[in-house]
């Protein structure tokens, strides 16, 4: 038994529809701009899918909400489909996730040429409702965000540019994709601000909705 100097971290996790099994967490990997309407509001033409990341400690799940984050003037809320990779590696089920994101800080990287990491890859950003295995679902399923009951985001799982399988294979010509690995696959146009107090509701058709209040730090 491994002597550990102090007692490791928790392994994140997920809960599974209909199952008492938890899905360990082991990395988050997600893709930029890959609706077209989403990627003409942030000034992109369609383009090869690309990866940013998120420390698998980033999900909120379980109906916990998260704080609002340290050092931005703009959060903004990205809905998502979230893959899930099971043990043999291929996707073994889908949930609804929401992408936070500080585009302040974003911003200030894309300007700068620097990473993203501060901008996507803060503490508690990935919320992520239960994970329903099985098949992919509908592509015309909606998928959808509202902000204290207004929608701000709305539109359909086949408005990907880049499909789920062809996510897969791209992340796996640039990682080992391995049991545990979550992909956020992108979002729709109508990203937007969210302030402290914020009822935050994301559904895909289909999937165990996701909802959240940003608490006050
Ligand atoms: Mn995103």
């Amino acid at each position: 038994m491994t002597n550990w100097l102090f007692s490791p971290a928790p392994t994140p996790s997920l809960p599974i529809v209909g199952a008492a099994a938890r899905f360990p967490v082991r990395r988050i990997l997600c893709v930029g701009q890959n609706y077209a309407a989403h990627a003409r509001e942030m000034g992109h033409e369609r383009a090869e899918p690309f990866f940013f990341s998120k420390p698998a400690d980033a999900v909120v799940t379980d109906g916990a909400d998260p704080v609002f984050p340290l050092a931005t003037a703009d959060l903004h809320h990205e809905v998502e489909l979230v893959c899930a990779i099971g043990e043999d590696g291929e996707i073994v089920g889908w949930g609804v996730g929401c992408d936070l994101t500080r585009r302040d800080l974003q911003a200030t990287a894309k300007e700068k040429g620097r990473p993203w990491d501060a901008a996507k890859g803060f503490d508690q950003s990935a919320p992520c409702g239960a994970i329903t295995l099985g098949a992919l679902p509908d592509p015309a399923a909606t998928i959808t965000l509202a902000v204290n009951g207004e929608t701000r985001q709305s539109g359909r799982l086949d408005d990907m540019v880049w499909s789920p399988d062809e996510i897969l294979l791209k992340a796996r010509t640039l990682w080992d994709v391995r049991p545990g690995d979550l992909i956020f696959t992108g979002t729709p146009e109508g990203v937007g601000p969210l302030q402290e107090g914020d009822l935050v509701d994301a559904s895909i058709g289909g999937l165990a909705p996701l909802a959240f209040t940003l608490r006050p730090r």
